[in-house]
């Protein structure tokens, strides 16, 4: 099956009460690796890219590396989402180049660094809107201001400075008629997310079930949401890594997430431990080794697993062969229609 629409994805999450991982992509490997796990669990697959991404892969590599995914794996109904789009033209040029869902961040102006007013989010993300849903594609808003910095995104915030206003939050989707809402409650991009397990006081699970209480149709995105796992820190710290010792998300905070509205769930971070960390054991255990293939193989398989595991604790797995995928024309016309393209 062709690329599917996240707004689809998400409506039957929300129907079948589950969060769906967004993982982030830039090479072979890790497209492999979600796929893998979504075949293995039977998971729906939402496959990230960042503009950092899509640089690094010159995105015509990174198109068809996906259009092999759905070749391949023609069960599996599978999204291609920009992650933090910074402006109306680079949501554009994904979605000419075939993406099925963008993000568009105007909570930061085009920089990508600088905090912008409310006015200019809407009207950014309004622009994008017009022109996603008459082609069928999902937009992804932002309100408030995420913590921390990632592939050059970000305003390096600490988590709780720009924290979403649940009033803003409504007004936002009512002018904008995104489909989907990303919040900060707390959570920053990168690793270093938490300097202690995080508390309500860190973490604020509470700010993110009064927006769902208020957005109760709106699908309500967690970003920067690694666990950020002791064991995968372990590994590269055991064979020569120098991590600080930091903590993520916890899984139960994201699992209480999804009972109040969270349906896309993303998580770089826990892929990127995981790699590296499968990589710095094959070198220090076996120095003699010079085949590509000998660490980039191992670190398939350890992203692979932490998929599966992400996959399975959202609740996505064993959904993959629930609904049969809409083509991008027919939620166009939906769009059209009612503004309402539910496929409940
Ligand atoms: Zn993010």
């Amino acid at each position: 099956m062709p690329l599917v629409s996240m707004r689809q994805l998400l409506d039957e999450a929300a129907r079948g009460g589950y969060g769906v991982g967004a993982f982030n992509v830039n090479n072979m490997e890790q497209i492999q690796a979600i796929m893998e796990a979504a075949r293995e669990t039977k998971s729906p697959v939402i496959v990230q890219a960042s503009r950092g991404a899509r640089s690094y892969c010159q995105d015509r590599f990174l198109y068809h590396l996906m259009l092999a995914a759905t070749e391949l794996y023609p069960e599996i109904p599978t999204v291609l989402h920009l992650d933090h789009g910074n402006s109306v033209e680079t949501c554009k040029s994904a979605i000419a180049m075939g993406f099925t869902s963008v993000m568009m961040d105007g909570s930061l102006m085009p920089d990508g660094k600088t905090p912008s007013t409310f006015e200019y989010n809407v009207k950014a993300t309004r622009e994008v809107v017009e022109t996603a849903h008459a082609k069928g594609i999902t937009v992804e808003g932002e309100i408030g201001c995420l913590g921390g910095i990632e592939d050059g995104h970000g305003a390096g915030l600490d988590g709780l400075s720009h924290l979403t206003d649940p009033e803003q939050a409504v007004e936002f989707v009512r002018q904008t008629q995104v489909d989907a809402l990303a919040i900060a409650i707390g959570t920053s991009h990168g690793a270093y997310k938490f300097t202690q397990k995080p508390t309500g006081e860190t973490l604020k699970m509470d700010r993110l079930i009064e927006i769902h209480k208020r957005l109760p149709n709106t699908h309500l995105v967690m970003h920067g949401s690694s666990s950020v796992p002791k064991e995968l820190q372990d590994i590269i710290n055991q064979y020569g890594g120098k991590l600080r010792p930091t903590w993520g998300v916890p899984v139960e905070e994201i699992q209480l997430g999804i009972k109040n509205g969270v349906r896309k769930v993303n998580v770089d971070t826990d892929n990127r431990l995981a790699m590296t960390g499968a990589i710095r054991k094959v070198f220090a255990e076996k120095p003699e080794e010079f085949d590509p293939r000998s660490y980039l193989k191992p670190a398939r398989d350890a992203m692979k697993k932490v998929v599966a595991q992400r996959m399975t604790q959202f609740g996505q797995a064993g959904h993959a062969g629930d609904y049969a995928p809409l083509s991008l024309e027919e939620m166009a016309k939906r769009y059209q229609g009612n503004g309402k393209p539910l496929a409940a």
